[in-house]
Parts: C-alpha cells; sequence; structure tokens
C-alpha cells in the first residue's frame, strides 16, 4: 500500500498527468467504480494494466474519452450511435464502434479488434483528468482479476496500492455496477452487457434492441457479440526452428521475422503481440512462434496465441 491517494484539485491532475505520460497507472473515479487508467495509445502503458489487475487474457478495454471530437477520431458514428452519444453521453453508456481510421487507440487495448469501445464518463474528476491528460484513457475497474470492482479510494489501496502510481480520490462512486455495453455498429442496437444505464432509455432513443447478452442462444446475425482476433495463417506454437517458408515471431535475443521483445520483456511482448500477428499475417501463410514463459503477463499471451492456432 504506497500509492499516493491525492483529492481532485488542478494540481493533483497535473501530477496525474504527468505519470500518464511516463507510461504510468492512475486509479480515477468514475460514476460507477474507480477506473484503472493508462493512456490508451501506450501499448506498453495498456500492457501494465493488464499486468496490474493479474488478467490471465487479453479482453478488450474501454477508451474513456472527454470529448464528442476526441470520440470522433476513434471510432465511427452511425446516426443511430451518434444519438445515443447525445442523450446519454456523458454517462453510464459505453458504445461500441467500428475503429476510425484516425483511431490512436493501441491494439492490445483493442485486443486486436477492428472495433472500439468508447465512453464519456460523467465524473467530474474523470472528465477533467482526460481533458488534461488531452487524449483517450483505457480504465478497467481498478481490481485485481476476479475480485470485486472498488468503489471508494480506499478499497483501490488495499487492494492495488502497489500496483499503481497515484490515486485520485472521489469520494464513493454512486452507481457500482459498470456501463451498459451497447453494439451501436449494426441496424438495431445491440446490447453486450446489462450496466447502470437502463435498456428501456436506450429503446427511446434508438426502438429495436436486441438482447444477445441476456439470450446467448438466440440466433445471432454476425458481428453482434464479440469476437477473437484470428488470423488466417496456419499457427505453430513453441517452436525454437522454424521450417523454410514459415515466418518466425521471436521473443528474446535470437534471429526472427519479427521479436516480440528481444529483452524478453513480457509488456513490450504484450504491446506488441496483436500488431506483429496482423503484419505476419499479410505477408505469410504460416507463422512459427518461439516459446514465451507462461509467467505473469505470458499467460495472456499464451492464451491469446493458443486461440490464433486453433
Ligand atoms: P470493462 O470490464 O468495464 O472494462 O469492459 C470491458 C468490456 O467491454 C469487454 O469485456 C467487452 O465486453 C467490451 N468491449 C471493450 N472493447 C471492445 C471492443 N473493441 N469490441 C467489442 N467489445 C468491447
Ligand atoms: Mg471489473
Amino acid at each position: 500500500m504506497n500509492a499516493r491517494i491525492l483529492s481532485g484539485t488542478a494540481d493533483n491532475i497535473a501530477a496525474a498527468v504527468t505519470v500518464l505520460n511516463e507510461g504510468g497507472l492512475v486509479a480515477m473515479p468514475t460514476e460507477t467504480v474507480y477506473g484503472l487508467a493508462a493512456n490508451a495509445s501506450d501499448g506498453v502503458a495498456v500492457a501494465s494494466i493488464y499486468a496490474a489487475k493479474g488478467r490471465p487474457q487479453f479482453n478488450p478495454l474501454i477508451a474513456h474519452v472527454s470529448s464528442m471530437e476526441m470520440a470522433l477520431k476513434e471510432g465511427h458514428f452511425s446516426i443511430h450511435a451518434r444519438a445515443l452519444a447525445e442523450a446519454f453521453w456523458p454517462g453510464p453508456l459505453t458504445l461500441v464502434l467500428d475503429v476510425a481510421e484516425t483511431g490512436a487507440v493501441s491494439e492490445l487495448a483493442r485486443a486486436g479488434l477492428d472495433s472500439i469501445a468508447l465512453r464519456m464518463p460523467r465524473h467530474p474528476i474523470a472528465r477533467h483528468l482526460i481533458e488534461a491528460f488531452g487524449g483517450p484513457l483505457v480504465a478497467p475497474s481498478a481490481n485485481p482479476s476476479g475480485k470485486i470492482s472498488p468503489t471508494l479510494s480506499q478499497h483501490v489501496a488495499s487492494d492495488m496500492g502497489d500496483k499503481v502510481d497515484l490515486i485520485l480520490d472521489g469520494g464513493a462512486c454512486m452507481a457500482g455496477v459498470e456501463s451498459t455495453i451497447i453494439d451501436a455498429r449494426g441496424e438495431r442496437p445491440a446490447l453486450l452487457r446489462p450496466g447502470s444505464l437502463d435498456p428501456a432509455e436506450i429503446e427511446e432513443v434508438w426502438p429495436g434492441l436486441i438482447r444477445p447478452a441476456l439470450n446467448p442462444d438466440a440466433p445471432q446475425s454476425p458481428g453482434q457479440l464479440l469476437r477473437h482476433y484470428a488470423p488466417k495463417a496456419k499457427l505453430r506454437l513453441n517452436v525454437k526452428v522454424p521450417d523454410t517458408g514459415e515466418a518466425y515471431l521471436g521473443f528474446g535475443p535470437m534471429e526472427a521475422t519479427l521479436n516480440l521483445s528481444t529483452t524478453s520483456d513480457l509488456n513490450e511482448a504484450a504491446a506488441n503481440l496483436f500488431a506483429m500477428l496482423r503484419d505476419l499475417d499479410a505477408r505469410f501463410d504460416r507463422i512459427a512462434v518461439a516459446p514465451v514463459p507462461t509467467k505473469g503477463l505470458g499467460e495472456a499471451i499464451n492464451d491469446r496465441l493458443t486461440r490464433a492456432a486453433k
């Protein structure tokens, strides 16, 4: 428990911006729960969120914005998506959109997907921090994987105090429940996760809500539910010597087509994972991957490689 707990004054927000610019982690209050914030555009900073939470998998993270202008740079808004944003932002609504060409959010934060999840929080400290930082922040709940989401800065201090650089204190979070996630890419809105915004309110702005999250057996049109990034190329894992004609994705000091991290740094490897797989997939039919240790973030890296090899 050694993170500084500071109130949300302008000076303290400036200190938090410095931490974020250096790739560090800041816990911030939102109207739902305390979030563990990092620069969404910095893959290594995003990797350290997964490491801090001890997440065994890379699930995509929500990018938090402070203005519509910032949001428009990151995602493609249909007329309906725009109407939802105008009605409920700032607030506990997350929109899943097609990623924009101008988007700056790292591939790791999107878990390699072509979609992006965006939300504009209402909490003044979160808004001020994003505004002062000047770009999107990823901010999953500030608790170790599998533990309950924190609604007080003291929860963050006791659970994650040694993993975050600074905690901004905003008292008790009001909702205590996560944001409602709507996939806004289709003809109709789809509820990906029920949350603190009532779906009935969504229906008033954009009728025809589909509820795949509540009815997993219902027939679904493509793209409704979260899918995993999957390369077209055939992947072989734990390969020490690649075959001829195979691309080699290295880890550690070795000759390779591309190297996740020549210094065997798992944070760097995580940050490079999706972009390098994508790059090799575009140029090769077969990819051999060097062994990656399973400790720490290596567990999530291996989880993703195993899925990609199926
Ligand atoms: P949270 O745990 O509040 O950070 O929310 C993360 C959840 O948001 C994920 O588990 C997904 O359900 C959803 N999500 C985040 N990013 C994306 C994305 N790019 N595409 C689809 N769903 C996403
Ligand atoms: Mg959580």
